[in-house]
């Protein structure tokens, strides 16, 4: 424990009044039906720092129907892109001016440091600006091959209401790489964040009302998975389902969705490889490893949680490695020098450590870490910076989303092996390969079985470029033009314009 970099905490920042979360149905604030609230615990200060409303079925009805009657109504729609895009600009310079009160509130409910919530939360702004521009370019098409009597068209209509539901690990980021998108296309939605970080999503919801948004266009329902996100995705009266989340929710919603055919957008888990040749810059690309699998804790669907590291240099670059992982600062997230902060909740704590246990068991090293860390007065809220060598393909921690600050490393002796293992998965979020020689990489990019593939980076983000996972990593697009079209349907006009239309009956 000593020779790791622990940041100690203090519970001077923490107010002494929990942040009060109500829904938000049809452009006002109100609490539960019932009364019912639920208190958020931080996960890194011992104290309650949200009181958050229970929403139940009759508060998911509201919501339902205010979403419903704004979109059939046509309080949206019957906007120009130029108003929708004026309206998210607006929203963006807010979330600019209370970026501090965000981050804040997304650090004590999630327990990640404070600077990368900053981040987080400028990043979002970011999207927001993005999707404003697209709002202005929304367009379908025009087919005038059909010959002289015909002209075809190819509307862009927005789904309709939309169903969205958010994890805890980026609510802030998550929830902006969706509504956004809705908005510009015309949709309208009704929100459910997760019940550990109800309280960024209330803070959206209020910027959003400063920022002129007609009622019922965007609702926030809070509350548990069962009942308020499953009624989400039975309704008949929604559209669509957008959810990031676990993959095991993620199939429990294509089931509960199928029951009205909506369409359902899905963002899971990931076990991503970083595979690592030899002529890498191995200094850069250590640097990227320790960063891709402490970065939020590893509680990160992007996690490069598996490094897969050619047998001539792994040894060596094991070393660096961990080396650096000890350099990491590991602590109070509110304190501006901290880069990994707390874990979720102590039971997933107990989660991570089973993993590393087992592996250790059948027959896995831990040469860094590979226990709960120990910060004074808080047992059982941080994980050591771990690493874990001899593991094998077939082992859980090779293949099962550990959401910790764990590195499994694999080895490999040829490009053919190492694309094996990277498939090797039943994910398909990320991908990453390091090498000096263009080829390699590129041969990587075509055959790794992933939605986005790094070279020579990790983790790297843009607005314009679209995410999302192949196989049980998900289905769908977030972010780019890609993320706008997820919130449109084609509608087919066909055109009669000449007069010489055969008859079908004569008489
Ligand atoms: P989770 O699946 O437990 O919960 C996500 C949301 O779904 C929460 O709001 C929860 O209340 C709700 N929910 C739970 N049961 C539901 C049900 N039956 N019907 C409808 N909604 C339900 O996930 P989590 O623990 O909050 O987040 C971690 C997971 O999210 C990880 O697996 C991570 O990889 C994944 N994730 C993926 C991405 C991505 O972009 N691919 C991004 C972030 C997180």
């Amino acid at each position: 424990m000593s020779d790791l970099n622990v940041v100690s905490i203090s519970n001077a920042r923490i107010p002494a009044d929990p942040f009060v979360a109500r829904h938000l149905i049809d452009g006002d604030w109100r609490s539960s039906t019932d009364g019912a609230t639920f208190e958020r615990v931080s996960p890194s200060h011992d104290a309650v720092v949200t009181v958050a409303c229970r929403g139940n079925l009759l508060d998911v009805d509201a919501a339902i129907s205010a979403a419903r009657r704004a979109f059939d109504e046509g309080r949206w729609t019957a906007t120009t892109g130029k108003d929708r895009a004026t309206l998210l600009l607006k929203v963006a310079d807010l979330i600019d001016r209370d970026r501090e009160r965000i981050a804040f509130h997304e650090t004590i409910e999630s327990g990640k440091p404070i600077s990368q919530a900053m981040a987080e939360i400028e990043g979002a702004a970011d999207i927001w600006r993005y999707a404003a521009s697209l709002a202005r370019t929304l367009h379908g098409e025009s087919h005038n091959s059909l010959g002289n009597d015909f002209l075809g068209l190819v509307l862009k209509e927005p789904v309709g209401v939309v169903s969205i539901i958010t994890p805890w690990n980026f609510p802030f980021l998550i929830v902006s790489q969706k509504l956004p998108f809705a908005l510009a296309a015309g949709c309208t939605a009704v929100i459910k964040p997760s019940e550990m970080t109800p309280a960024t999503t209330v803070i959206l919801g209020e910027l959003l009302l400063e920022a002129g948004i007609p009622a019922g266009v965007a609702n926030i329902v809070l509350g548990f998975g069962d009942p308020v996100g499953a009624a989400l995705t039975t309704d008949k009266r929604v559209d669509m389902v957008t959810f990031t989340g676990s993959t095991a929710v993620g199939k429990a919603i294509v089931e509960t969705a199928a029951g009205t055919l909506k369409k359902v957008s899905l963002e899971l888990g990931g076990k991503n490889p970083q595979v690592i040749f030899p002529d890498a810059e191995l200094d850069a690309a250590a640097d990227a490893v320790v960063f891709g699998v402490y970065f939020n804790a590893g509680e990160c669907c992007n996690s490069g949680s598996r490094i897969i590291v050619h047998e001539d240099i792994a040894e060596e670059f094991v070393a660096r490695t961990v080396a650096l992982s000890r350099l990491v600062p590991f602590g109070d997230p509110l304190d501006p020098s901290t880069k990994v902060g707390a874990i979720i909740t102590p039971e997933h704590n107990n989660k991570i450590d089973t993993y590393v246990q087992e592996a250790r068991a059948t027959g896995a090293s831990v040469p860094l870490g590979g226990k709960v860390l120990e910060v004074p007065g808080l047992r059982g809220r941080f994980y050591e910076p771990t690493v874990v060598t001899n593991v094998t393909g077939d082992m859980p921690i090779a293949r099962e989303e550990v959401f910790g600050p764990v590195l499994s490393v694999l080895t490999f002796k040829t490009l053919d092996e190492a694309i094996a293992l990277v498939n090797d998965a039943d994910y398909g979020l990320s991908a990453g390969v390091w090498s000096e020689n263009v080829h390699t990489c590129l041969e990587f990019a075509r055959r790794a079985l992933a939605g986005t593939i790094w070279t020579n980076t990790w983790m790297d983000g843009f607005a314009e470029l679209p995410f999302g996972g192949v196989k049980q990593s998900g289905q769908g697009r977030e972010l780019g033009k890609y993320g706008l079209d997820e919130f449109l349907e084609a509608k087919t006009v066909t055109m009669r314009i000449g007069k010489n239309r055969e008859p079908w009956v004569s008489g």
